[in-house]
């Protein structure tokens, strides 16, 4: 678990790897307020449960970037013990977020259920924690619902796994499409900033000004 909270003028952040995929499941929390949201709460429900516990802040609400399962396999059990409505992602995912027990029985991983959000969100829509709002993107590719959100006063995005230090999503699993991702990292991600930091759903954070400078799959090395 990493403490970010140094870093963001007005928000803090802790992430907490999850699954055997090792998926940052975030803790993401406004200063002002002490209200935070989980996003992407994989699994490891107790160790998520802790993080808060340790933070001492009020989560309010859980964030989904996409439908996987490693993104998603504790996100009914977390909402059952915090009583806190689900946001994301959108609704194209629907399938894949009613396949998350038979999706993981593929990779032996038990425990996991199925899961609806309380609220699908679309292109340019708004969704807030404390004080701090993020905006929508819909950005397909990795999955057909995949979102990213953006908090312009920070400059900080969570990207799921549209893009990922070095790399960008996989596109062949279901409803992958290595066209369609490319096109929403460079029409939607990129145009956002240089200066945006984001964190992503596997490994290190970074800039989209670093991605797209050194990634090669944004460079054209690749
Ligand atoms: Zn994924
Ligand atoms: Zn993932």
């Amino acid at each position: 678990m990493t403490d970010a909270s140094e870093t963001k003028a007005k928000a803090g952040a802790a992430i907490i790897p999850v699954t055997l995929f090792q998926q940052n499941c975030t803790l993401l929390w406004c200063e002002t307020t002490r209200k935070a949201v989980v996003v992407d709460p994989g699994g490891e429900v107790p160790q998520i449960l802790a993080a808060i516990k340790q933070a001492e802040v009020t989560v309010e609400k859980i964030w989904l970037t996409h439908g996987h399962i490693d993104h998603v396999g504790g996100a009914a059990d977390l909402r059952d013990d915090l009583k806190v409505p689900i946001e994301g992602p959108h609704r194209a995912d629907k399938y894949l977020l009613n396949n998350v027990v038979t999706s993981g029985e593929m990779f032996g991983m038990t425990g996991m259920r199925d899961v609806l959000p309380d609220r699908w969100l679309e292109e340019g829509e708004t969704v807030s924690v404390g004080e701090l709002s993020f905006s929508i993107l819909h950005c397909p590719g990795h999955s057909p619902g995949s979102v990213v959100y953006f908090n312009d006063q920070m400059r900080f995005a969570l990207v799921g796994d549209v893009l990922f230090k070095g790399s960008i999503g996989r596109t062949d699993l279901s409803g992958g499409c290595h066209a369609t991702l490319m096109e929403s990292i460079t029409r939607k991600l990129l145009p956002l900033g240089d200066d945006v930091s984001f964190i992503c759903g596997h490994g290190p954070g970074s800039t989209l000004g670093h991605e797209r400078l050194s990634n090669p799959f944004l460079t054209g090395d690749l």
